[in-house]
């Protein structure tokens, strides 16, 4: 059983990016620069942000927080995306979700400018990796495609089966592993809370990708033997034990599924930290399209 170390992998790609980053800063170019928009206090929702802004500056990006508070209208929230859009200076930026009730996600998600969407979740973007052209891929798929990259872990002819049809995880990596090229060519299967004999499906699976965000729900017996699992699932579980008080659980048994597995992601340091990777790469993409 091989470990997929997203958190070496991401290390290795935020030097790379970093190396990349010196190059403009030496050639006395403006270096990439990405902005994030958080509404309200959710706990959670500061964490991913704070890790965002402090792997810009790891990487030598300017970064940029806007924070609103949690009563922020829909004309607000809309402005201020305007602003960002207008603004050269910010090559690219994100509006971290979830938002409060008040405020429509989707007119929200349509107001970004395709071009700085990094998180790569407007319908132009979404649109052009379905259909095979370049574009911003959603930070999280794009970073499991770079972990089965990096590892060599044959996708040609497989059966994958995604758990989840999130907009933003299941459907999207669901496209990408159909998708000709590598990694993809997968035949894939996508479940979610309707499938009936889920058992049945998993265990026909040569790869599993499980985005549910149920802690545990991946058992052994739902697993065939040398099957690759990467776990994309946290959830934050209250644990006295721990100084923050809670643990961060992903969708898989791992003490029982890794005996079983060809290759793992575990969790923490699978999935997470690749998410972030791949948000910097798209920023970097980003800046490097602004310029031509
Ligand atoms: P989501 O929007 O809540 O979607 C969950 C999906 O799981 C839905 O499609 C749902 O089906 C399906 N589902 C729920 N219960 C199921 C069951 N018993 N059997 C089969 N499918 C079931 O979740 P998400 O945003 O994709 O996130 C999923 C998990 O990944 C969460 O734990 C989240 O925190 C985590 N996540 C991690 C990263 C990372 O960087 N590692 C990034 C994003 C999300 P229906 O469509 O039928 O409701």
């Amino acid at each position: 059983m091989i470990i997929l170390d997203g958190k070496k992998i991401s290390n290795d790609i935020k030097d790379e990016i970093a190396a990349e980053v010196k190059k403009m800063k030496d050639k006395g170019e403006k270096v990439p620069h990405l902005a994030a928009i958080i509404v309200g206090n959710d706990g959670a929702s500061l964490t991913y942000v704070g890790s965002k802004v402090k792997a810009c500056e790891r990487v030598g990006f300017e970064s940029t927080l806007v924070q609103m508070s949690n009563t922020t209208s829909d004309v607000e929230l809309l402005d201020k995306i305007q602003e960002l859009n207008e603004d050269p200076e910010i090559d690219g930026f994100i509006v971290q979700l979830p938002l409060p009730p008040q405020i429509n996600e989707q007119k929200v998600l349509l107001a970004v400018d395709p071009n700085k969407d990094v998180d790569g979740f407007h319908p132009t973007n979404f649109g052009k990796m379905a259909l095979d052209m370049s574009t911003f891929i959603p930070a999280t798929p794009f970073g499991i495609l770079e972990l089965l990259d990096r590892y060599g872990v044959e996708t040609k002819g497989k059966h994958t089966v995604v758990i989840g049809r999130s907009h933003i995880v299941g459907r999207p990596m669901s496209i990408l592993m159909g998708r000709k090229g590598f990694p993809g060519n997968s035949t894939v299967t996508l479940t979610h809370s309707h499938t009936k004999n889920i058992t049945q499906i998993t265990s026909q699976a040569d790869i599993i990708i499980s985005a549910l965000g149920v802690p545990d729900f991946l058992k052994a017996e739902m697993v065939k033997d040398d099957a690759v699992i990467i776990d994309v699932g946290i959830t934050r579980v209250p644990d006295e034990t721990k100084p923050r008080g809670y643990r961060i659980v992903g969708d898989v048994d791992f003490a029982n599924v890794c005996k079983k597995a060809s290759y793992i992601t575990p969790v923490p340091g699978g999935v997470g930290p690749m998410t972030i990777a791949m948000l910097l790469k798209n920023t970097l993409l980003a800046r490097e399209r602004h310029m031509l």
